[in-house]
């Protein structure tokens, strides 16, 4: 089986980035600057900003750290993007999620400019997504999509089975393996909660990707000899960190498959370098 590294990948993006944006600084004598404005002091969003703080900083982007109280009116938060919207240092802004109990999260994704959405989850870019149009793809599925080419795992003409329909995982990487191209092009089944036979469809995947949030829900048994298995899942549990799949029973079954940790985790984050570069270059355009 072959492990698709995704942390091994993620570190030769990082450093293919850090020559570009090298070049882009003695060009537009400026760095990509990227705004990450984290809400509250939910542990696990804590982590996730510190990692992509660090990655930042080892690929040449400067990153502002907006830290705000828990307790920030609404109104302070969305005046701080409206800032940040109309600063000509930063080319992309992060609002961490989840925001704390009380804060309107889809409203603050909405006021963010389009053109500095690199997470892609304002409505326009997602909308371009779904007509297949240029803009920023969400960082996850974008980093899975990445991965699979890194690796030369076309999906074209491939059964891809994709188990959750969230907002930020499921449902754009179900839209990206519908694109054109032989890294997408596939035929794809989404299932969810309520999907019949469940196991029949990710029995019948080429490429299965799991996106559900339980730990080790895709067994050895519902998955066909084979199959390219990409495990998006982050479960902690008493064993540490855990994915939505059997890892350890499915290297029997799988012809390639992403650890956790280590595989899609920080494909996540060498894509939000990547947006931020391409929000630069269009700005500077
Ligand atoms: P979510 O809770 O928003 O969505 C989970 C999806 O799983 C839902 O669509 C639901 O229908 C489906 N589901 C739940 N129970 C199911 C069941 N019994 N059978 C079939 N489908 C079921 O979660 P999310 O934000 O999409 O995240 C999913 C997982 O991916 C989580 O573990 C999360 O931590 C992880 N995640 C990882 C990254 C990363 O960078 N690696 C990024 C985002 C999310």
């Amino acid at each position: 089986m072959i492990i698709l590294k995704g942390k091994e990948t993620a570190l030769t993006i990082r450093e293919e980035l850090r020559v570009e944006i090298d070049s882009l600084k003695s060009e537009h004598g400026r760095a990509p600057g990227l705004a990450v404005i984290l809400v509250g002091q939910d542990p696990a969003s804590e982590v996730y900003v510190r990692n992509k703080k660090i990655a930042c900083e080892k690929s040449g982007i400067i990153s502002y750290a907006h830290h705000i109280d828990g307790g920030v009116a609404q109104q302070e938060l969305e005046d701080l993007i409206k800032k940040l919207n109309a600063d000509d240092k930063v080319d992309g802004i992060l609002l961490q999620l989840p925001l704390p109990k009380g804060l309107d999260s889809q409203r603050c994704l909405e006021l963010i400019d389009p053109g500095k959405d690199v997470d892609g989850f304002h409505p326009m870019n997602v909308g371009k997504l779904m007509l297949g149009l240029p803009g920023f793809r969400s960082c996850t599925p974008a980093g899975i999509m990445t991965l699979l080419e890194r690796y030369n795992l076309p999906t074209s003409g491939k059964k891809a089975v994709v188990v959750g329909r969230s907002n930020i995982v499921g449902k754009p990487l179900a839209m990206m393996l519908m694109q054109y191209g032989d890294f997408a092009n596939a035929t794809v089944t989404v299932c969810h909660s309520r999907t019949a036979n469940l196991a029949e469809e990710v029995k019948s995947a080429d490429f299965v990707f799991a996106a559900i949030g339980i730990p080790k829900f895709i067994t050895k048994d519902m998955v066909k000899q084979g199959a390219v298995v990409v495990d998006v899942g982050i479960n902690r549990t008493d064993d540490g960190l855990v994915g939505d799949c059997d890892y350890a029973a499915l290297e029997d079954v799988a012809s390639a498959m992403t650890p956790v940790p280590g595989g899609v985790g920080p494909m996540t984050i060498a894509q939000l370098l990547i947006n931020t570069v391409q929000a630069f270059r269009e700005h500077n355009a």
